[in-house]
């Protein structure tokens, strides 16, 4: 492969190549540093200057309240499965999640590894997950409510949220943070590992309300496991992840100066959806796997009607420059990830292979 693809992958994913040619035009010298930013002291003001952009830029983006803070963390999404009950939940505390996936399992078994107090609100397992459930039987005691905004696996999304009560959410973020406006208030915690809409593996981006710092001050936990010690050492208690922290602030800029922020990106994700899910319904070859009232805007979820051709489709489309469309090996099937940095040219071309596929194969 000589060109860049058309880039469908789940995770890592796309960035936009905008940002990627400036990583590369400041590499062998940043900022007149003489050195790579992979170089220079995380405690410089170099760096210190693109940490504190990545922040404004990320508050004004997510149009953050005084009371929010911002941390960047490192661990993956995985790691905030067990810092969120570690960190929120004390002796006679509990917490609901709702069941939505693969991830959503992963982050209530955290907790339960842990001994903490947790029962699932609600749960789409017995449609295989192909649905967000309509009802949650909310603990009025609970803590928080755990949620995954967006199932990368299985194609759903939370379109709306749900009514909690006034309970905070706490939300697995990972694949769709920053592809649209969010209602930060109903949430106590946003967390999202960054390799999907943010930038390189490696970071991961926490919003956290401020009271929720000290929810659980008693507990006895690693010190890096404590959200508190990022808040007070504004990230830096130990090295950041400092090259995904200004690849991130540069992906934010690229969101705030050349898209014009979340309102513009979410049509955009949205046109991008609407063409590809269009598409799939114009024809039985192709069939779309998640409810249609809970389709994802991000991961769209297929299969082909003669599932022998899904592998053929897989290696045509990469040699036709259309990478990443295998399904989680979870279920199977294809999968296009519509992540932000992925263009609705990308849309296009893939829509036009799709029907010469039909044509050749159907
Ligand atoms: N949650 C969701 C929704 C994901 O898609 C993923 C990764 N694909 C994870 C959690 C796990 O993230 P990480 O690898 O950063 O731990």
């Amino acid at each position: 492969m000589t060109e860049r693809i058309h880039n469908f992958n789940p995770g890592p994913a796309a960035l936009p190549l905008s940002v990627l040619e400036k990583v590369q035009a400041e590499m062998l010298n940043f900022r007149d540093s003489g050195m790579s930013i992979l170089e220079i002291s995380h405690r410089s003001d170099l760096f210190g200057e693109v940490l504190a952009s990545a922040r404004n830029r990320a508050r004004r983006l997510f149009n953050l309240p005084d009371n929010y803070r911002v941390l960047f963390i490192q661990g993956g999404a995985s790691l905030q499965f067990a810092m969120a009950p570690m960190n929120f939940l004390g002796t006679g505390d509990r917490a609901d999640y709702i069941n939505t996936g693969t991830w959503a399992t992963k982050a209530f078994e955290q907790a339960t590894l842990l001994g903490k107090n947790v029962r699932y609100a609600a749960s789409s397992e017995d449609q295989s997950f192909s649905c967000i459930p309509t009802k949650a039987d909310i603990d009025t005691g609970a803590r928080y409510v755990h949620i995954t905004s967006n199932n990368t696996i299985r194609g759903t999304q939370w379109r709306t949220y749900p009514d909690t009560g006034g309970i905070p959410l706490v939300c697995d973020m990972c694949s769709d943070m920053l592809s649209r406006p969010v209602p930060v208030e109903k949430f106590g915690l946003i967390y999202a590992g960054a390799q999907k809409n943010l930038g390189p593996a490696g970071l991961t981006l926490v919003i956290i309300r401020e009271d929720m710092l000290l929810w659980n001050p008693d507990a006895v936990m690693p010190t890096l496991m404590r959200y508190k010690t990022y808040s007070d050492h504004y990230s830096m208690y130990n090295t950041p992840p400092c090259f995904g922290i200004y690849v991130a602030e540069k992906v934010m800029a690229w969101l705030e100066e050349d898209i014009g922020g979340l309102e513009a990106m979410a049509s955009l994700n949205a046109a991008k959806a609407e063409r590809l899910y269009g598409a799939l319904d114009a024809t039985d070859f192709y069939q779309g796997t998640a409810a249609e009232a809970d389709r994802s805007l991000m991961n769209v979820t297929f299969r082909l009607r003669h599932r022998d051709l899904e592998a053929i489709f897989i290696k045509e489309a990469l040699a036709a420059g259309l990478g990443g469309l295998k399904g989680h090996k979870s279920v199977g099937g294809c999968r296009a990830s519509l992540y932000n940095a992925t263009g609705m040219d990308a849309v296009e071309s893939l829509v036009a292979f799709m029907k010469n596929f039909e044509k050749r194969m159907g």
